[in-house]
């Protein structure tokens, strides 16, 4: 009975998830013109490249999430009793097991998801022209990772399963350790991970330096540091945003924003300002923290009370666990709709703060137009999947709510003036 509640869930998740990608394929391809707020400056071809584009992804998905979940399938029959029972012939050391199972899953995991990269950077992103990377940067990227997992991994998962040998009821000392393992990742990675990645330089345009120190000292913000970040040498898509803890704490800026006016620039940054001084990012961390502490108590009465090592044939711990997470994941996967509802209302309140802080809607408006026909973004997402996995509104919703906020913005100015 658990093995096909388990095998249910497993494939209920699959079914809505490949569903919603044809949907939004479908909804977007249904649409032959370009939504009236967008006509003057996206063509007709810019439309049309938009639509072949999302076709493009949604059918590479669609491939990558079959192969995924055929692999899943075998890992779950197959693989991780076979690792299991090689690993315990190596060693006697439990800890040494638990290490050498997750490191033989992360290579294989690792050699699977390869192909699927290079064709998603080199043939899909280069075809738009959106990818500037080139293999050699892909090969260290991925050198890099595996190195960094390995310093990182090897403590982190020592500790954690010293805590599951020693402590039959684990799952809070585990709870803890990924909490502290956390936020001590948002304080160092600013300063010590971004940078093995990218380069990241002081501003240098003193004019548009000037703007932004001066926003964020309005807004009483002591953060002087403000970063470009080599992007460029990956993609052509722009972004900026606000980073670490404490001492870490910085703004930063993709080089491939530069090139946008000014006023545009200020206006996004604005908006992430907005998304602190709101304490987006602090709501962000506790919910992520309470996020965990939920999955992995989850995950333990999972581990505690299903039968995985009569319907799995496994015996140790560690790959229990990973059968319990599994399990856990799918469920957690039904809390998307949710936790992107809290997102976009967080984004529109960002968007209202970067307004009402300008003094105007409109830099942030012509900015959005611009990332839209830039990113060659989907104009018409479907509504069910925009409610499952939008993160942010769409931006036709963004520029309409920005356009209401403009007789706001001015009254309050009236309000504000001496007569
Ligand atoms: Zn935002």
């Amino acid at each position: 009975m658990f093995l096909v509640i388990f095998l249910l869930v497993l494939f209920l998740k699959e079914i809505i998830s490949f569903y919603l990608d044809i949907r939004n394929l479908k909804y977007a391809l249904s649409h032959k013109e370009v939504p009236e707020i967008f006509k003057d400056i996206i063509t007709d071809e810019d439309f049309k490249k938009s639509q072949i584009y999302l076709k493009d992804r949604v059918i590479f998905n669609l491939w990558s999430k079959t192969f995924d979940f055929i692999f899943n399938l075998i890992f779950i029959f197959l693989l991780y009793p076979y690792i299991e029972k090689i690993v315990s012939s190596i060693t006697s050391s439990f800890i040494l097991q638990g290490l050498l199972f997750f490191g033989i899953f992360g290579l294989i995991n690792l050699i699977i998801s390869i192909p699927f990269d290079l064709y998603y950077i080199f043939v899909i992103e280069n075809k738009y022209g959106f990818n500037t990377m080139t293999p050699k940067i892909f090969l260290l990227d991925l050198i890099k990772s595996i190195i960094l997992s390995i310093i990182l991994g090897t403590p982190i998962l020592s500790l954690l399963l010293y805590i599951i040998k020693s402590d039959p009821n684990f799952w809070w000392k585990f709870a803890l350790v990924i909490i502290i393992f956390e936020i001590i990742m948002v304080y160092i990675y600013p300063i010590l991970i971004a940078p093995i990645f990218n380069k990241f330089t002081p501003l240098e345009n003193e004019d548009l330096r000037k703007k932004i120190i001066e926003l964020l000292e309005r807004v009483g913000f002591n953060v002087k540091q403000v970063f470009v970040m080599d992007a460029s040498k990956r993609t052509r898509k722009q972004n900026a945003y606000f980073t670490g803890i404490g001492k870490s704490k910085r703004v930063v800026l993709y080089d491939t924003l530069l090139s946008y006016p000014q006023e545009e620039i200020v206006a996004i940054f604005a908006h992430e300002l907005g998304h602190y001084k709101k304490r987006h990012i602090t709501i962000l961390m506790l919910s992520s923290i309470i996020f965990y502490v939920f999955y992995i108590y989850l995950t333990f009465i999972v581990f505690k009370s299903a039968p995985l090592s009569k319907y799995f044939g496994v015996q140790k711990e560690f790959t229990l666990l990973t059968y319990a997470f599994i399990f856990a994941s799918s469920f957690f996967y039904f809390l998307n709709p949710l936790i992107n509802f809290l997102s976009r209302k967080m984004e529109y309140s960002a968007d209202r703060f970067s307004a009402e802080l300008i003094g105007t809607p409109y830099p942030l408006i012509s900015a959005l137009i611009r990332l839209v026909k830039e990113n060659l973004s989907n104009l018409y997402p479907d509504p069910l999947y925009r409610t499952w996995y939008y993160s942010h509104p769409t931006p036709s919703e963004r520029i309409y709510h920005l356009l209401t906020l403009e007789k706001e913005v001015k009254k309050d100015e009236n309000n504000n003036s001496p007569n």
